[in-house]
């Protein structure tokens, strides 16, 4: 992973273990590919603010997600926090590309600091393991945990079992009745807890995930 040479986001002071040590030749392939899935260990950088919340974005159980080290669509068991990558090219949020660097790089994921160009097992061996999950940030009593409770009641992504990405499905009628339904209540939920609590829509991606009718744009499926 790349070494980091200017600071861009107000950095804590956190006692981070740093895994892996090994030289970095700064090519930024790791950081343009993707970005990183955060584990249960990284929760400290959202909790201590080191990762903005507004930099993240949830994908829920049950979305098809590109899994690179399996090299196909898998449809995910559980959340995956990960910081928001960019939409042009699909570079993470925190790679500087004028010089080639992380922008948080002390306090960079446990997934970066594990992976290794020269020798990619560790990563394989650990980036399905003890994922962090909202649940593992907000405590089962606040609002926000009640507030995702509800919408995940409300939005549930088991619809997305028999549908296959890009694969130009007839999706059925009662699916598709279903996902409109979700996507009304979804601009009204959203619209109403903007008004009432000032969340913006980026960190609304963190807490909600991205909405029904983006994910099924994304996977191209048509109502
Ligand atoms: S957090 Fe930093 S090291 Fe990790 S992928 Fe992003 S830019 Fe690269």
């Amino acid at each position: 992973m790349i070494q980091h040479n200017k600071k861009i986001y107000h950095m804590k002071n956190l006692n981070r273990r740093i895994i892996n040590s090994s030289p970095c030749r700064r090519c930024g392939t790791c950081c343009k590919k993707n970005s990183p899935s955060l584990h249960g260990i990284d929760s400290e950088l959202i909790q201590s603010g080191a990762i903005p919340r507004n930099q993240l974005i949830t994908y829920r159980k049950g979305e098809w997600i590109n899994d690179n080290v399996a090299g196909q669509f898998i449809r995910l068991e559980q959340d995956i926090i990960k910081p928001i990558e960019n939409k042009k090219d699909g570079y993470c949020t925190f790679y500087i590309v004028e010089d080639r660097s992380c922008g948080i790089y002390a306090h960079r994921p446990v997934e970066c600091q594990t992976q290794n160009c020269y020798d990619p097992e560790p990563f394989i061996q650990m980036y399905a393991k003890n994922r962090l999950t909202r649940r593992d940030i907000f405590p089962s009593n606040s609002a926000y945990y009640e507030m995702i409770e509800y919408h995940e009641s409300r939005c549930p992504l088991s619809e997305l079992e028999n549908i296959r990405p890009f694969s130009n499905m007839i999706v059925s009628e009662q699916a598709i009745s279903t996902f409109k339904e979700m996507i009304r209540f979804e601009f009204h939920f959203r619209y109403t807890l903007h008004k009432r609590t000032g969340l913006q829509s980026s960190e609304m991606n963190f807490l909600l995930g991205r909405s029904v009718e983006t994910i099924l744009n994304h996977m191209q499926v048509k109502l």
